[in-house]
């Protein structure tokens, strides 16, 4: 027992369980308060202190009702106290807010219990636990709550919780419109009563996957509602506390469709809606993936419209535009399902074709394309006929990669569009041996210019009857320090091709006419020089004024310039050809055809321009002396050419038999190896001064 220093407090008040005091005496996180049957503290443990603020000293002996009670509620308590004395009626245990000693409330759970002591003097003793913790978390967690309800309230989310098998325990979201029923019809259901069977097995897949990752798993499901597909996102993500499965889906339809937007821009052409380069290509890979499974057959073919190029130049873009429309159209249309057709880009479209047996299979569909352009193409009200050159690979024996295919089926296609066009080449070992040196070829041709690698040689012409040199042809040679020495037969196509045969084609003009003019000044007499022009060079717009030029530069009269064109310059439909010719012919320049009797050798093209030499190809005269046909065909073409006014020539003549006969045909000149091979400027200026 300790003696207090109370106010008005006897002794026997405060007699209690000693050893009870002492135990509470030891606990401060409760307070205990004794009061006697006039309210007066007669006990105050440090937890009382720490709790409402007075010491032991300032509490003993104060009423209950001026320490902690707060005013309101003083009448109340002193009527509980004396109810509970004289009545025997207990004052239940509660949570009840009473005042610190500096005024605020203190939160507190409290228990009471009444005693009797050995004066038969009723003491009440008071248990006060401190809620403040318990209040404080329980605002916190309110806090949390209404900022849940908040977030929850403004994301587009719908949000479910989930047993491990899919039944759905609670629902929260405020996205209405993609809910089927009620939440309170579906609270309790599992997903398989309320969705798709391929969706549920979708979900317990990815249940599986949150499960054993612990962590948020993402998938996208797409459900036909009454408004139409709709495509949602699921995150599920595995609660281990509780062994359930929370699902975020949220509504991803317009995010989907602007994805589609993009999808479609990025994946096809817009011009023909046909799956461009990127997604054929990648078309292409997922078939070959399915082919090696199946051990199937898979083509690719290559396609290019032959002369599309010039439909642009001379129609312009908005008629090419329809024309590649309609031609996405035709090659669909022959198609089957399976099929794709896409396009590459430019003029050059890509067919894929599946379950292929055999190469016959391939030539069956190709026919078919082929055929498909045969109708002219009617655009705004005009007729245009076209063709297309088709390139074919087929895996796995041409390539086992998606590139590789494309590849060796445009390096087909080239060779389609060798062999005249408008038809259908496989792919071949060879050709790829060939593609590669083209290639090179190609490569090494930049800059040979500028590093002089180009040299003309001349080969000298002759009259026939009076065996005197009248002139000479100059032919190209290119001497490349990488590949050695290329023939003009294979670099020429090539330079054709590539468009470089315009600027070589312009130094081969100004070199032969300047070599023309040295050796006219050596000789003191006129010669011609014959010069080749190949089809690209008539889109030069330049041509006619370097060709002018080169001759006043060089002191060159424009009868002395033959130049020698095909039957191939004729049929390019290359742009300026006929103007060009006509404005040669204006000039006085001899114009030339080359290699007669090799093409269409068509007596209209004689006519149709001013021509005033014809060569008769090498093929033809290697023949006279050995095959009458030959023989005949050669003196048919020097009577026709006569008869037209012109003077013929004999290409590769290589014997004096040849020669002989020829002079009986009645042909004018000659030029070959039994003259001369075409030789270096020096060297056929030395030819000349020994003849
Ligand atoms: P081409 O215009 O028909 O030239 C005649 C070709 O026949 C030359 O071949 C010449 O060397 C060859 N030749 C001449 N006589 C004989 C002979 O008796 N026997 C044999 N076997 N061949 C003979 P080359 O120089 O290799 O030229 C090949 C082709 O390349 C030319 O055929 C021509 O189409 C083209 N070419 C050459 N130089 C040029 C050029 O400067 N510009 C253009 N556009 N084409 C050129
Ligand atoms: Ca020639
Ligand atoms: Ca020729």
């Amino acid at each position: 027992m300790k003696s207090i220093k109370g106010n008005n407090v006897s002794p026997h008040q405060f007699v209690l369980n000693d050893s009870l005091h002492q135990l509470f005496d030891a606990v401060n996180v409760v307070s205990v308060q004794g009061y006697d049957e006039q309210r007066q503290v007669i006990y105050w443990n440090v937890g009382s202190e720490l709790l409402y603020g007075y010491t032991k000293e300032q509490a003993l002996g104060q009423k209950l009702e001026d320490l902690i009670i707060p005013e309101h509620m003083r009448e109340l308590v002193i009527a509980a106290h004396s109810n509970w004395i004289t009545q025997g009626i207990e004052i239940p245990a509660s949570e009840i807010t009473l005042r610190h000693q500096n005024g605020t409330d203190v939160n507190v759970f409290s228990s009471h219990v009444l005693f009797t002591n050995q004066y038969n003097k009723k003491q009440m003793y008071c248990l006060d636990v401190n809620l403040a913790d318990v209040k404080y978390a329980q605002s916190q967690a309110q806090f949390k709550d209404n900022m849940l309800k908040t977030i929850i309230e403004a994301l587009p989310d719908l949000f479910f919780l989930m047993e491990m098998d899919g039944t759905i325990l609670d629902y929260h979201g405020t996205d209405k419109k993609n809910i089927f029923v009620k939440p309170s019809q579906f609270i309790g259901k599992r997903m398989i009563d309320l969705l798709p069977e391929d969706i549920v097995s979708k979900f317990q897949t990815h249940i599986d996957k949150a499960l054993h990752h612990h962590g948020m798993t993402t998938f996208e499901f797409e459900l036909n509602m009454h408004r139409g597909i709709v495509y949602f996102e699921a995150r599920l993500n595995y609660l281990s506390a509780y062994n359930q499965i929370v699902a975020i889906i949220r509504d991803i339809s317009d995010q989907y469709k602007s994805a589609e937007i993009i999808r479609q821009q990025a994946y096809f052409d817009s011009l023909t809606q046909l799956p461009n380069r990127f997604l054929s290509l990648d078309r292409l890979s997922q078939m070959l993936v399915e082919c090696e499974r199946s051990n199937e057959k898979t083509a690719v073919l290559f396609l290019d419209l032959d002369d599309f190029k010039k439909i642009n130049d001379s129609l312009g873009h908005e008629v090419g535009d329809k024309v590649l429309i309609e031609s996405g159209r035709r090659l669909k249309q022959v198609l089957r399902e399976a099929d794709t057709v896409g396009r590459l880009g430019g003029d050059e479209f890509i067919v894929l074709l599946r379950g292929i047996n055999e190469r016959h299979d391939v030539l069956v569909i190709t026919e078919h394309l082929l055929k498909a352009f045969r109708k002219p193409f009617i655009i705004d009200g005009r007729e245009l006929m076209l063709t297309v050159s088709i390139g074919a690979a087929i895996y796995p024996e041409n390539g086992q990669s998606a590139s590789d295919l494309l590849r060796n089926a445009d390096t087909a296609m080239y060779r389609a569009k060798d062999l005249g066009r408008n038809s259908c080449s496989f792919f071949s070992k060879e050709m790829n041996a060939m593609m590669l040196r083209r290639f090179k070829i190609e490569e090494q041709m930049h800059g040979a210019l500028e590093r002089k690698e180009f040299e003309l040689y001349y080969q000298p012409q002759f009259d026939v009857k009076k065996r005197q040199i009248t002139g000479g042809e100059a032919l190209l040679r290119w001497h490349n320090s990488t590949l050695g020495n290329i023939t003009p037969d294979e670099f020429i196509p090539i330079a054709e091709h590539t468009g470089l045969i315009v600027p070589i084609g312009r130094f081969v003009i100004q070199q032969a006419l300047y070599f023309l003019n040295q050796w006219q000044s050596i000789k003191k007499q006129k010669y011609t020089m014959a010069v080749n022009l190949s089809p690209r060079q008539f889109s030069d717009i330049e041509l006619l004024e370097i060709i002018t030029k080169a001759l006043i530069d060089n002191n060159i009269n424009a009868e002395s310039l033959e130049l020698e064109i095909t039957e191939g310059v004729l049929m390019s439909r290359q742009p300026l050809v006929h103007e060009t010719l006509i404005q040669i012919d204006a000039l006085g320049i001899k114009l030339s055809m080359d290699d007669f009797g090799t093409g269409y050798s068509s007596l209209s093209y004689l006519r149709q321009y001013d021509f005033d030499v014809l060569k008769i190809d090498r093929s033809f005269i290697n023949g006279i002396t050995l095959n009458k046909a030959d023989c005949e065909l050669v003196n048919a073409i020097i009577s026709m050419a006569h008869s037209l006014g012109l003077m013929v020539v004999a290409e590769g003549v290589e014997t004096v038999e040849q020669l002989t006969l020829l002079d009986e045909l009645g042909c004018d000149l000659a030029q070959g190896y039994y003259f001369s091979k075409p030789i270096p400027a020096k060297a056929f200026l030395d030819f000349v001064a020994d003849y």
